[in-house]
């Protein structure tokens, strides 16, 4: 007997050990329950589990009973009390002849060992026997004791899911965050470098994973307080805030954007740092909505300023009392009062029409229009204007109607011819033609002037986008024309781009769709 009860105590030892390192809960508990049915030659037996307070438990594992049959053991686990010392089922025995009777399985004895931690009641380990044989005192307390322990190892299995689930949450979170996380050492090196922000950079997570932080985020033209660009030493958090800096950077492919960074620190009970989170955020648009504002603003005071002080100017000196003006004096005053006027009037209506774009408000009244005849109405506005360039006309004879707005069509040419004065002024040929194809006419307005250098060609169709160059100062311009004529032009479902070599000349050109003669007479004319 002794020398049972002994190898019982040992055998208890190797098992506490064995399920103290096993933090796998549905392993844990087959263990648990093995080797509880072991101890005192159990039959059968179950775990179940308490989900948060309910007074039910679930069934989590199983020995000796048919998976099909555990439903049937519901009357063993209701009705629990939710504080751990009132654990009591006086009733068990009755409750475990009503289902052995109803599921037809020779259980006649039964054990219930509730699983008590820090005086909560985890769930109830129970054992079955199918003979006369009782549980005795005996088994009864080497079970006390074997309960106590696998309590304990139950609770730490818990926790320990509990912690990898919360981990596994959080690590969703941060990866499929829209913004740009990153997690740092305190030594500054990338721990965690989420998707948005491989995105952002350029960088692969797992290039980045490992390098110090000013490696990765190389930031140029830095404000505000950029951690990566600090000594580890130097790294501090005023009254533990979060610090942020704004600043440039240039990714693998060597295209730039501007980042927003906040870093938050994360301190231990000590107060030393652990971490440092970083979000980071591309502000590249606004950096250019602001960049448009401001320059929107320069070039719209400079614009609207030199045609009211001209006004301005000449209605005064015609004004003045004490002077006589003879007739071509006041002729020549009034003419550029009214070019003058002209001049802010159409840079006014420019603006009414950039702003309607933005705001998506921009509609089109289409019909067929005669392409030749609006080209040399144009060009006949313009001649008078200049002395140093020809026009040449350059359409076949059969060109056909393009579906679009006559006016806005106007606006797309007056704009190119005025550019190609503007931007030739040693003077030159301009000349207007197009050819047409099946489904598309190409139209296109070519000058001798000086030209666009190479880098600047993608950027003139950008809202207030000006060449700087000494001619821009000398000529007036709101840098707006070639953004509405792609607006338009675009409208109609065409395209505009432009060829040009400094010093030679620019040809700007554009497509619009040719009128369908099979459905044109369904058209509303204009
Ligand atoms: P606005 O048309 O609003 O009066 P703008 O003529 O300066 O002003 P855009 O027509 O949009 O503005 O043209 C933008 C810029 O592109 C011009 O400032 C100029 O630098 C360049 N550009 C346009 N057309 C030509 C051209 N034919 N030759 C050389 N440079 C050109
Ligand atoms: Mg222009």
């Amino acid at each position: 007997m002794i020398s049972y009860q002994l190898r019982q105590r040992e055998y208890l030892l190797q098992i506490s050990r064995a399920m103290t390192s096993r933090l796998d809960l549905p392993s844990l508990l087959r263990l648990i329950l093995t080797s509880a049915a072991d101890l005192v030659s159990a039959e059968a037996g179950l775990i179940a589990l308490r989900r948060g307070q309910a007074p039910t438990l679930s069934i989590q594992a199983s020995y000796g009973i048919p998976v099909g049959l555990l439903p049937r053991f519901a009357p063993l686990l209701t009705d629990f009390p939710v504080q751990a010392e009132q654990y009591a089922l006086p009733d068990l025995q009755a409750r475990l002849n009503l289902v052995a009777h109803t599921i037809r399985l020779p259980l006649r004895q039964v054990v219930a060992l509730p699983l008590i931690t820090q005086e909560r009641l985890l769930g109830v380990i129970y054992l079955f026997r199918g003979g006369s044989t009782a549980f005795s005192a005996n088994d009864e307390n080497v079970l006390a004791s074997f309960a106590d322990q696998a309590a304990i190892a139950v609770r730490n299995a818990q926790l320990y899911q509990q912690v990898s689930s919360e981990k596994r949450q959080l690590d969703a979170i941060i990866e499929h965050s829209a913004d740009g996380v990153m997690i740092l050492d305190p030594e500054l090196r990338i721990q965690v470098f989420n998707r948005a922000l491989s995105q952002l950079t350029g960088w692969p997570a797992e290039q980045a994973i490992g390098r110090p932080c000013y490696q990765v985020l190389a930031l140029e033209n830095v404000t505000g307080r950029n951690l990566c660009g600090v000594e580890p030493g130097m790294i501090d958090f005023p009254a533990g805030a979060p610090v942020t800096a704004e600043g440039r950077l240039t990714r693998p492919g060597g295209s730039r954007i501007e980042l927003s960074l906040t870093f938050s620190p994360l301190f231990d009970d000590e107060g030393r740092l652990v971490n440092v989170i970083a979000n980071v955020v591309d502000i590249t648009r606004f950096r250019e909505a602001e960049e448009m504002k401001s320059t929107f603003v320069s070039v719209i005071s400079h614009e609207l300023k030199t045609p009211v002080a001209l006004i301005k100017g000449y209605a005064s000196t015609l004004a003045r009392e004490d002077a006589r003006w003879d007739q071509a004096t006041v002729s020549e005053g009034l003419q550029v009062i009214g070019e003058e006027s002209d001049r802010l009037n159409a840079l006014i209506n420019n603006l009414l029409d950039a702003s309607r774009i933005q705001a998506g408000a921009f509609t089109l009244e289409r019909g067929d229009v005669a392409l030749p005849r609006l080209a040399a109405s144009v060009v006949e506005g313009f001649r008078s204007q200049t002395d140093k360039h020809s026009f040449v006309l350059d359409f076949p004879p059969e060109f056909p109607p393009v579906f679009g707005d006559e006016e806005r069509l106007r606006q797309v040419l007056n704009n190119l011819v005025s550019n190609a004065i503007k931007y030739a002024p040693q003077g030159g040929e301009i000349r207007v033609g197009g050819w047409s194809g099946e489904q598309q006419a190409t139209v296109y307005v070519a000058d001798q002037g000086i030209g666009i250098p190479a880098g600047e060609q993608g950027k003139l169709f950008q809202r207030f986008y000006r060449v700087d160059s000494s001619l821009r100062r000398s000529t007036q311009g709101a840098g707006l024309g070639l953004y509405l004529c792609r607006s338009i032009v675009e409208a109609h479902g065409g395209r505009i781009w432009l060829r040009s070599e400094p010093g030679k000349g620019t040809t700007v050109l554009l497509t619009l769709p040719v009128t369908d003669q099979t459905v044109s007479t369904q058209r509303v004319p204009r």
